[in-house]
């Protein structure tokens, strides 16, 4: 490890943020936070148990009268200090998600950039949050419609956007008026701890945000999703813990937002511009080294163009360098633990035996850190494992089609609906694809479709609600309708 990666893990605090202050967990315990890219340990935190997660929701609790009452205008300040602090601290931000997490720094890089914009936006929707007023339709009384902040929250977030998934969901509750418990993952706890520091410095009052981090994130998580003073539950992971909590949420009537699982259809039309079509697939499929929710899963191919798409790909796939996420030029880093490796060697072995053809990759490396070949395979059979589960790993798979129709079926034949890629230059078959396929996202002739300012979020097993865009903030907000008679009756 470096001098400068050593200093930085350094200023990383090592504790609970709870009322405004840093300190150990009860029982005294710490976990460790490795480095996926050697596997070292970089840094132990504290270990919350369900008595610090009380003792955060009590403060998340205490805070919240005088945080909604709060002007908007204030609380957007607080969020745009935020952004402008992470503008100065982001290459710190982005080495250290790459230590914690694993993805090349260039592309660290960019997630500050996508995570900081939800600062941004939400400071800025703080402030336009608007009620109605009007008669009513028999004219006999004047109704009133407000909006209010939902109370506190719960924030539970992955491992694979260490900053962008606590950023989605604390600025807008901060936005609404709300205040928070954020639990990020054991496996990359290091960027939330730093980020509040951020928010700290930024002037954020105490008991606004608090943070637990932990090993045991169901002992500690489900009391506080049952305790009746939480009033919502926001979680971004995967589809079984997702509807797990969803139970746990059910008893008090939760407000929740669940963004899960995907398995992206990437489908590319014979009327495709094909370098179009092979820039977006490299982006939809590899960044994150394919570990995001939104990552292609399925590579839809009309059977004109197949050939030449797979050996498109597949000459760029080989050129990708393999190699720790501070190194240059490195477009894949690690997995983030053995067990993302082991399911990617699986679901490829599963689908060679179906007789998907094997164009590049397919191996676990050996050695220090836990990475996978970036792979292609094309032909892929039906019932091949890898079309129905989510890859999470930098694994290209090809299904060839016939017609339009087979497409949207192939397409839709998946239990989530998180976001779908279509490449064609017929603006016609392109309008049609956005009505049939049964997603709450598309990139048409995009591949990445993120944004701060869209409402991101998926249809069928892959959630409820939307994060960013105009939608984002009313997660965190209640509707009230007031009846007062006709002022002149
Ligand atoms: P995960 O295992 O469901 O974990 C997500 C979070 O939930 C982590 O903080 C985890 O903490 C916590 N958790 C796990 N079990 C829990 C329980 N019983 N009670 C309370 N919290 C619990 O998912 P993951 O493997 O980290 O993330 C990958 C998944 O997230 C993929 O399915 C991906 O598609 C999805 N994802 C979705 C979106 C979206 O916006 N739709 C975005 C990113 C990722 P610990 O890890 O510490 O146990």
């Amino acid at each position: 490890m470096s001098n400068r990666e050593s200093d930085l893990l350094a200023t990383v605090p090592d504790g609970l943020f709870i009322g405004g202050q840093w300190r150990p967990a009860t029982e005294g315990k710490t976990l460790a936070v490795r480095d996926p890219a050697t596997g070292d340990v970089v840094r132990q935190v504290a270990d919350a148990s369900p008595a610090d997660g009380a003792a955060a929701l009590d403060a998340a609790v205490a805070a919240f009268p005088a945080w909604a009452a709060t002007p908007a205008r204030e609380r957007a300040e607080l969020l745009r200090r935020a952004f402008d602090l992470l503008q100065a601290r982001k290459e710190d931000v982005a080495l250290l998600m790459t230590l914690e997490m694993g993805k090349p720094l260039t592309e660290a890089r960019g997630e500050v950039a996508y995570g900081g914009e939800f600062l941004r936006w939400f400071s800025e929707e703080a402030a336009h949050v608007q009620g109605r007023y009007g008669a009513n339709p028999e004219g006999t009384g004047r109704m009133i419609v407000s909006q209010h902040p939902v109370g506190p929250c719960f924030l539970i977030t992955p491992w694979n956007f260490p900053l962008a998934m606590a950023t989605r969901k604390i600025a807008p509750a901060l936005a609404a008026g709300c205040t928070v418990v954020i639990k990020p993952a054991e496996l990359t706890p290091l960027t939330t701890l730093y980020f509040v520091r951020l928010l700290e410095e930024a002037g954020l009052p105490a008991g606004v945000v608090n943070v637990i981090t932990t090993s045991t994130s169901g002992a500690v998580s489900e009391p506080i999703i049952r305790d009746p003073r939480l009033r919502k539950l926001s979680f971004t992971g995967s589809t079984p813990v997702g509807k797990k909590l969803l139970e746990q949420a059910a008893g008090n009537v939760l407000r929740t937002s669940m963004e899960l699982g995907g398995n992206a259809p990437f489908v590319v039309f014979d009327d495709a511009d094909l370098d179009k079509a092979v820039d977006g697939a490299m982006a939809a499929k590899f960044r994150n080294i394919g570990q995001a929710c939104t990552a292609a899963n399925r590579f839809l191919v009309h059977r004109p163009v197949a050939e030449e798409f797979a050996r498109r790909v597949t000459e760029r796939v080989r050129a990708l360098k393999i190699g720790r996420g501070t190194e240059d030029g490195v477009a894949i880093g690690p997995l983030i633990d053995q067990r993302a490796v082991d399911k990617a060697t699986t679901l490829v072995g599963d689908a060679v035996e179906r007789g998907a053809v094997l164009l590049a990759g397919g191996s676990a490396i050996e050695g220090e850190g836990t990475f996978y070949e970036p792979t292609v395979l094309s032909d892929v059979a039906a019932g091949s494992s890898i079309l129905h589960e989510e890859i999470f790993g930098p694994v290209l798979a090809i299904v060839p089609f016939d017609d339009e129709d087979e497409a949207v079926r192939l397409a839709n034949d998946t239990e989530f609906g998180l976001v779908s890629y279509v490449f064609t230059e017929n603006l016609a078959r392109g309008q049609r694809m956005i009505e049939r396929l049964e997603t709450g996202m598309m990139g048409l002739n995009m591949g990445v479709v993120s944004n701060a300012a869209a409402p991101f979020g998926g249809w069928k097993l892959s959630g409820l609600g939307r994060e960013g865009g105009d939608e984002g903030i009313h997660e965190y907000l209640q509707t009230k309708y007031t009846l007062t008679p006709d002022p002149f009756g």
